[in-house]
């Protein structure tokens, strides 16, 4: 349960004076969130830059474009004439060096008067600029008297905003906000506050969102690191936790003697790579051991993970036990079965598969003989977490895609065994630091060759002007019997973004190809889908027209050409994950990338990647460098376990930091006890990392 001192944070920003239906929508968007936002997620808005309203000057120096606070006596107004309705209000007014005329575009009649009453001293604040030799403010930011100016705020700050929702708005709720902060316990130690120099919490978001030097809003600040290192401790304290759990009692182990594997190498088609065998040493060493295994298996689509994870799953029934693999998407499972049964089947190794399609007497089937130890290896999607799927004896639980899911799925799955290994397999190679940050302190390998045989993929750019010449080529290559895929990004035609629509393009490309066209997107029933991916494997469909459905795991080895349509609209790692669809026969493969022009620089930058190289890590690097870690994740827009202070650029030295604090605490105090433990356990259900904390009991 949340402390109560929490709860005021926790409460809808709708509860604030001033936020009504219309800035909770707009707040929603901003802060994408489904719901009402809450305190917190505003006070973790936090600004982009400030406006310095602390230059002073006289009317006389005051610099035409920047933004100056003057204090001026009111001489007379002229309102907008009667006939002209659309002329400004003009205020004249003045100090012993000048005048200066305010400006007000459709002021509410005697609004601007009561505001500026003629011979009353104000300040007023805004961007200078000159007007017919006059110095000039138009609509200023601030007018205030004597007592207000004793308020002011020298720096005001700027949030990114979204259109509709006025930059005061925001600030006001934000300083309401502020008003609800609970004193807080401080959950740092004294040794990395000395070390790091960082203030208490409280201080640190006053100061960034009520800034006293312009320096405060800073990502290097001392007042947002300690936010970015708060935040960075709570996640790697919750991934710290969760690993504590993962002791097992000596004498548990999960790994046999090899005759299973073997066989299923000795039924390969092909040799193991060197880095798929060094993969699976290690993945038996780790079942072997007395602590329970987190390992990631990174490794590009295509590079051969699914015979690693079934190696694994095979070491695992050598024991006795049972392993799990649970995909992210239907499709995903099914092909993960279909690599694996007739490899599984030869080596006496029983495998099923589980997803929401298996119903009724199927499903019962399948759960029967899963609970009786007659299914070694169970593949599936999220319907493997469901409360009736009961295991005999799972010891092993293999996540493919894991940023898909969240910690409360893989916990979930591994909560149906006892002392459950965990293997994740992830086809968006991650750099060292995100690993660091997404996944704590996991053991990784890395599957860095491609299986032999493969052919590099010729990847070109290509304007849609020249659409024509390019449907022309893929009329060749279906007549030459090739397979194809022709990428379109959405399913429907939106209004907001001209993108070409995959029913659309389907019609056009069936219109000229005839039967040979087949559709598939993420609207259709999961029946339908395998069809048409059935047909297209078996070559009866030679051009498959699909969504980004096809981006992670499918695998229909004899398709060799690519066309992706508004391709500068996919981020790097997406196009690098749908190119890996081809390319994996012993045949060249082509990949056009269709771009609409013209391009701006970060699309360009981004093509650019693709064509040169088709090596997963360097694409994340490189995406890394061009977009910021979330898109390399895909994860910004899904609310998964994301940052939202923590930058790895700026930050990065903070998240080894947090990690060694983490350890730290892990030691001293693994159950989070006494009044440390307590202001962790606060820190915890702030950034709302606390799924970890059942596990281990009350403080
Ligand atoms: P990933 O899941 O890493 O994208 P898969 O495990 O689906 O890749 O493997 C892609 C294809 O490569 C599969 O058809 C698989 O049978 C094949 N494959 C795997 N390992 C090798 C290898 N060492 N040599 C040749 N082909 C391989
Ligand atoms: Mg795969």
């Amino acid at each position: 349960m949340r402390p109560a001192l929490l709860n005021p944070l926790f409460a809808p920003v709708t509860s604030l004076g001033g936020v009504g239906p219309k800035q909770d929508r707009l707040l929603r968007y901003l802060l994408d969130r489904d719901e009402t936002p809450r305190l917190i997620d505003l006070l973790l808005h936090l600004p982009a830059s400030v406006i310095d309203r602390r230059a002073r000057p006289k009317i006389r120096d005051a610099v035409p474009g920047t933004v100056v606070t003057l204090e001026v006596t009111v001489d007379r107004h002229r309102p907008a004439p009667a006939r002209n309705p659309r002329a400004p209000h003009l205020v004249y007014a003045s100090d012993e060096t000048g005048d200066v005329v305010l400006t007000y575009f459709r002021a509410q009649p005697g609004y601007v008067e009561k505001l500026l009453p003629v011979g009353s001293k104000r300040y007023v604040s805004g961007t200078a600029q000159m007007y017919d030799g006059t110095l000039q403010l138009t609509h200023p930011d601030r007018v205030v008297d004597e007592a207000g100016f004793a308020k002011l705020s020298g720096i005001d700050p700027v949030y990114p905003l979204t259109e509709g929702l006025a930059l005061g708005s925001l600030r006001r709720a934000m300083a309401q906000a502020l008003q609800k902060l609970p004193t807080l316990q401080e959950w740092i130690s004294p040794e990395v506050l000395r070390r790091c120099k960082f203030p208490p919490i409280a201080e640190a978001l006053n100061r960034v969102h009520m800034p006293v030097e312009l320096t405060d809003i800073l990502p290097d600040s001392p007042f947002w690191s300690r936010l970015a290192f708060d935040e960075l401790l709570a996640g790697q304290l919750a991934l710290a936790l969760v690993r504590a759990q993962l002791r097992r009692p000596a004498g548990d182990r999960h790994a046999g003697d090899g005759h299973l594997r073997n066989k299923i190498i000795d039924a390969l088609p092909y040799a193991l790579t060197a880095s798929q065998r060094q993969a699976a040493a290690a993945i038996t060493d780790d079942l072997r051991q007395p602590v329970r295994m987190l390992r990631l298996l990174q490794g590009d689509v295509g590079s051969g993970k699914t015979v690693v994870a079934l190696l694994a799953a095979a070491a695992v029934t050598e024991a006795g036990k049972q392993a799990a693999l649970m995909a992210p998407t239907e499709i995903l499972a099914r092909q993960h079965i279909k690599t694996i049964a007739p490899l599984a089947e030869r080596a006496g190794l029983r495998v099923a598969i589980l997803t929401g399609r298996e119903k009724g007497k199927e499903r019962r089937d399948i759960l029967a003989r899963l609970a009786a130890g007659e299914i070694d290896f169970l593949v599936g999607t999220h319907a493997l977490i469901q409360d009736d799927v009961v295991f005999k004896a799972l010891a092993l639980a293999v996540v493919d895609e894991q940023h898909r899911f969240g910690v409360r799925e893989r916990l979930a799955l591994t909560a149906k065994g006892c002392n459950v290994d965990v293997l994740v397999l992830s086809a968006t190679p991650i750099p060292r630091t995100l690993v660091l940050t997404y996944f704590g302190d996991m053991d990784v390998s890395e599957l860095r060759e491609k299986p032999a045989g493969r052919q590099p993929i010729d990847t070109r750019a290509v304007p849609d002007s020249r659409l024509s010449e390019v449907m022309d080529a893929v009329g060749r290559a279906l007549s030459a019997g090739k397979l194809v895929y022709w990428i379109c990004p959405l399913v429907e035609e939106s209004e907001a973004i001209n993108l070409t629509d995959a029913e659309q393009r389907f019609q056009s490309l069936k219109a000229r190809f005839g039967d040979k066209v087949g559709l598939v997107h993420g609207k259709m029933r999961g029946t339908e889908k395998d069809r048409v991916m059935a047909q297209f494997a078996a070559g009866e469909v030679g051009l498959l027209v699909a969504t980004t459905v096809v981006e992670v795991g499918v695998d229909v080895p004899a398709a060799t050409i690519m066309v992706i349509e508004n391709a500068e609209r996919f981020g790097l790692a997406q196009l690098h994950q749908l190119r890996g669809r081809i390319g994996r026969g012993s045949e060249a493969s082509t990949c056009l990338l269709l771009y609409r022009e013209p391009l701006n620089d970060m699309s360009k930058a981004r093509l650019n990647v693709i064509r040169e190289t088709t090596d997963g890590f360097r694409i994340a690097e490189e995406d890394l460098k061009l977009r910021g870690e979330g898109d390399v994740l895909g994860v910004r827009q899904s609310g998964l376990p994301g940052y939202r202070i923590a930058r790895s650029d700026v930050h990065g030295q903070l998240i080894t930091q947090a990690r060694d604090e983490a350890l730290r605490i892990m030691k001293d105090n693994p159950k989070l006890q006494g009044a440390r433990g307590e202001a962790l356990r606060c820190l915890l259900y702030l950034f709302e990392r606390d799924e970890a904390l059942p596990l281990i009991g009350a403080g």
